[in-house]
């Protein structure tokens, strides 16, 4: 039996939080919005407000642009030696974990993620990636390089690139994994010496604002990051299309990609997107279905599939179909439901009450479309935005929950006949890229239909497995750039060439 919401007590750490109004990280400065306004903040297990957050707009997007700007130029930052700039990067690390349990309530109760999934993956990813992104500050190398230049015979040349950091960086997070999100876009930026402002998304801000306390309390110098709390318009907009902002970094919707990458052309800003994705997930009938079972039921319903890469097209060979699917309905179905903030709930609710809507949306969508739900595909009552993880069958190519992304507990399993182009074709017809999965004990078959895959990402016999280490992105519509690993670097360093006559 789980608690209700109302039954889980926080944690002190945690209520005084909240309670308080939360403002704008300007300049070092916690401060209202210029307009004075906040919005409502919401626990997903009840539909009640739990917190309210400055509400920033255009005006202070201006003023954390210009704080970010002037501590990029001539604040202490850039005077940091890369030692120096990668123990702070180090110490916002530390300070997570000792945090650790504070900011996995902090998430739990504000995205409706289940306090074991945010204690054991987000919180922890986070610190990982900072503790991995420090290691950069003292390693962005450049190179000697022996030039010919034809056209100077007999001239002589010292020839070198340097990285150096992009400049000032506009950052906007969604609402999946709201402290992950902010640290996959942070680290890389500190540690290569940008400046930043971050924008949560409106729905889960707080574990971003409460990352920008311990911003502070690492020491990082004023300005250095800037977090402006809002909603995509015009707060996230409005950065997009600042003229003050060097690049770019957006995670969320490809429809909301497009826009942010318009806004940015203005001033051919550089941009990175990590976006949507619907990924196929493929078992073979070699795999070990008992692993694959598990490992597709949670490659969809982890996160309440909540992931811009679930296996949310799971392609299955004939022969196992019905037995791997019902395992995977069968393991749906155990699931326990209920407020994150409950120790035992496997799966939460929705984040919002519009993604709510927008996956039973698709669900209804689907039913109508003829596909049969073999689990599934009802609305749990009460209050909260909670739905049943559901398994689809007898779909088609071109209904909705097969070429869109749901973001939601809904899996549509399709069979197929043989490990052939036709499955390859299916798989890859797609307009996203992001990940894909392949089940098989044939290691050969495995990497070969790996190489095939269209996907930034491939999990062979495993699924959602992330380190600070691998670089995560898309191909096609799921984006641009590599997140995470040393390509992340890329992402916001510019390298410059110099050369000098001797
Ligand atoms: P969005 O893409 O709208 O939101 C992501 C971020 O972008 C939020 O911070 C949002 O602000 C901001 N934003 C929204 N509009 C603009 C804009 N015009 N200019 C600049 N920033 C903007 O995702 P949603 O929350 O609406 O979710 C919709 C769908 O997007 C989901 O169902 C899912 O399919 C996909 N999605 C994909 C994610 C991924 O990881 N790839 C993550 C989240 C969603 P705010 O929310 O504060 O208004």
């Amino acid at each position: 039996m789980l608690a209700t919401a109302e039954e889980i007590r926080l944690d002190d750490r945690v209520t005084d939080f909240v309670m308080k109004g939360r403002k704008l990280l300007i300049g070092g400065r916690w401060v209202d919005a210029a307009s004075g306004r906040t919005f409502p903040v919401y626990n997903p297990a009840t539909g009640e407000v739990i917190a309210h957050v400055a509400e920033g707009g255009k005006q202070d997007i201006d003023r954390a642009v210009t704080a970010a700007r002037r501590a990029y130029e001539s604040g202490p930052w850039p005077r940091l030696t890369p030692s120096e700039r990668g123990r702070l990067v180090w110490k916002l690390g530390d300070l997570i974990l000792e945090h650790l349990e504070e900011l996995a309530e902090l998430e739990s109760l504000d995205n409706g993620k289940p306090i074991t999934v945010a204690r054991a993956a987000d919180v922890p990813l986070a610190a990982d990636l900072f503790h991995y992104m420090a290691g950069w500050a003292t390693k962005l190398e450049g190179n000697t390089i022996p030039i010919s230049v034809p056209y100077a015979r007999g001239a002589q040349f010292h020839a070198y690139t340097v990285r150096e950091p992009v400049g000032v960086v506009g950052q906007i997070i969604p609402w999946n994994f709201p402290l992950l999100m902010a640290a996959w876009k942070l680290g890389p930026a500190l540690a290569t010496g940008c400046t930043v402002v971050l924008k949560p998304a409106e729905e889960t801000p707080l574990s971003a604002l409460r990352l920008g306390e311990l911003i502070q309390e690492a020491g990082f110098p004023e300005g250095v990051v800037n977090i402006v709390t809002g909603f995509g318009e015009p707060a996230g907009a409005a950065l997009a299309a600042h003229p003050g902002i060097d690049k770019v970094a957006f995670t969320g919707s490809t429809e909301v990609g497009k826009l942010i990458l318009r806004a940015a052309a203005n001033d051919l800003k550089k941009v990175s997107l990590e976006l949507g994705g619907k990924s196929p997930n493929v078992v073979l009938r070699d795999a070990d279905l008992d692993i694959a079972t598990k490992g597709t039921a949670s490659a969809i319903f982890f996160n309440h599939g909540q992931c811009c890469c679930a296996g949310s097209r799971l392609f299955v060979q004939e022969s196992i179909f019905d037995k791997l699917v019902g395992g995977v309905a069968d393991e749906a179905k155990k699931l326990k439901v209920g407020p994150g903030l409950d120790p035992n709930t496997q799966m939460g609710p929705m984040v919002s009450e519009i993604q709510y809507n927008r996956v039973w949306n698709y669900i209804e969508s689907g039913l109508s479309e003829g596909a049969k739900a073999v689990t599934g595909g009802r609305q749990l009552g009460g209050k909260g935005y909670f739905l049943e993880p559901t398994v689809l069958v007898d779909t088609k190519p071109s209904m909705k929950v097969i070429r869109e992304e749901i973001f939601g507990p809904v899996v549509a399993a399709i069979p197929f006949k043989e490990l052939d182009d036709d499955l390859v074709r299916a798989a890859n017809d797609s307009v996203y890229g992001l990940a894909a999965g392949v089940w098989s004990r044939d290691i050969s078959k495995a990497h070969l239909l790996a190489g095939k895959l269209k996907a930034g990402t491939v999990w062979v016999n495993c699924y959602n497995i992330f380190d600070a280490a691998l670089p995560f992105g898309g191909y096609k519509q799921s984006g641009w750039g590599r997140e995470m690993g040393h390509d992340a670097l890329d992402l916001y360093t510019q390298k410059k060439a110099v050369c000098a006559a001797l």
